[in-house]
């Protein structure tokens, strides 16, 4: 890596998509950009079909949106394509001040505690990992072999999804089955959305102008996909995802907690395969299977023209919220504050108000001119006198991988 280069690519390959932010982590910033500052974001949708689209924003420049149709291959195409875009604005990826392109990498295992730089064992045991990530993994790996293959000589890292839950304690990790059977299959917690995780909780700390290592935190971050986890001085200690991101929290299409019983029920009694059921509870149930939509601005238009099916959609994925912040209180034993992040939680007041409904004798309460706030910065909702702060602390998983990525490569 040269003293110049200070810009970080972050990739996060799905199965049919990519979407990148090019950041410039100048350390210095003496005359330069500031440390994470974005250079160009973008998305490439629909992969393989004949109607992909790339939307790409030069931010550097100050130019417009560019989007442009029609079939794009592979990943491998994807990536060529976004190549081109950032070339076209003087930011192409021969560029000597890219240092490195950090990988989003959902599934880590137990081995991967930290960020690590790409090498064929890291590779492999990613791949090892893939029957625990089915849905993930796989993309991810497409997504570092095709960066590998445009730029063979630059760092390319891994950010681990379950790194930041990897300090939780063994009772917290693991689930009370036959232990030689959890071992052998590698069946434990390992949690999701730990970049987001990490981020907010620190910057819930510096929210309330303290370090990380004073401070107790319960983030939830509910997205489509949701989670929340119990952060015990800036190390995570519990949180609602495991093996893979099915169990938890009610999400916009995953059912979250579930007896596992559902399961055999449902292939013995109602004759579905192992493949129908995993498409049932993770693509077919949260709010999406209880109401038929999982966009919560959709079910709230819904409520307030007094649509039943959405209500109790809305109360149910609100009891499953409460339920977690009341059993991480018990866990932390002191909560210094409760944190929202992510589409629904940074953006929907009215889930935020419902969560924290009633849970006065816990110390929480919410500011209703507060909650109404719409800003991109983190902020506090709750009033002066409540003993818990209550928070919107909007994530920023790119710029966090980009921090990790460059702090690895630079060190
Ligand atoms: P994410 O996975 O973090 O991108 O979050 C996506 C989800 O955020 C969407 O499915 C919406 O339900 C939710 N969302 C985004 N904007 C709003 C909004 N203004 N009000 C309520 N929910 C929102």
């Amino acid at each position: 890596m040269t003293a110049t280069a200070t810009r970080v690519l972050v990739l996060n390959s799905g199965s049919s998509s990519v979407k990148y932010q090019l950041l410039d982590m100048n350390p210095d910033s003496g005359g330069g950009p500031a440390a994470g500052t974005r250079l160009a974001v973008g998305l490439v949708e629909r992969i393989g079909e004949e109607t992909s689209r790339l939307a790409h924003t030069p931010l550097a420049t100050g130019g417009d949106k560019r989007e442009t149709e029609g079939p794009i291959a592979d990943h491998g195409a994807a990536l060529k394509a976004v190549a081109a875009e950032l070339s076209a604005d003087g930011l192409g990826l021969d560029s000597p001040q890219l240092a490195a392109i950090g990988h989003r990498v959902v599934h880590g295992g137990l081995k991967f505690t930290a960020p690590t730089v790409i090498d064929d064992a890291v590779l492999a045991e990613i791949e090892r990992l893939v029957p625990v990530a089915p849905l993930h993994n796989p993309a991810n790996i497409t997504g570092i072999r095709t960066a590998q293959a445009l730029r063979p000589d630059l760092p390319q890292v891994a950010v681990f999804d379950t790194a930041f839950h990897t300090t939780m304690p063994e009772y917290a990790a693991r689930y009370a089955i036959d232990v030689a059977t959890a071992d052998a299959h590698r069946i434990r917690r390992y949690g999701f959305h730990g970049t987001s995780h990490a981020y907010v909780s620190r910057k819930t700390a510096e929210l309330l102008g303290k370090d990380p290592s004073e401070v107790n935190v319960i983030v939830l971050h509910l997205g489509n996909g949701a989670s929340a986890s119990a952060v015990a001085g800036g190390r995570c200690v519990d949180t609602s995802m495991g093996l893979t991101p099915l169990e938890g929290l009610v999400m916009g299409t995953r059912s979250g907690d579930i007896d596992p019983a559902v399961t055999f029920h449902l292939k013995r009694v109602a004759g579905m395969s192992e493949d129908d059921v995993d498409v049932l509870l993770n693509k077919k149930s949260g709010l999406v299977g209880l109401c038929g939509d999982n966009d919560m601005r959709e079910i709230r238009r819904r409520i307030d023209e007094g649509d039943e099916r959405a209500e109790l959609a809305f109360d149910i994925y609100i009891h499953r919220l409460k339920k977690y912040i009341g059993a991480y209180t018990a866990v932390l034993g002191r909560v210094d504050a409760v944190a929202f992040t992510a589409g629904v939680g940074e953006n929907a007041a009215p889930v935020r108000a419902a969560a924290l409904a009633g849970l006065e004798e816990m110390g929480l309460a919410v500011d209703a001119d507060l909650n109404a706030v719409r800003s991109g910065e983190p902020r506090l909702i709750s009033p002066e006198c409540a003993r818990v702060a209550a928070a919107v602390v909007p994530t920023d998983e790119e710029l966090e991988i980009a921090q990790q990525t460059y702090a690895l490569v630079s060190a």
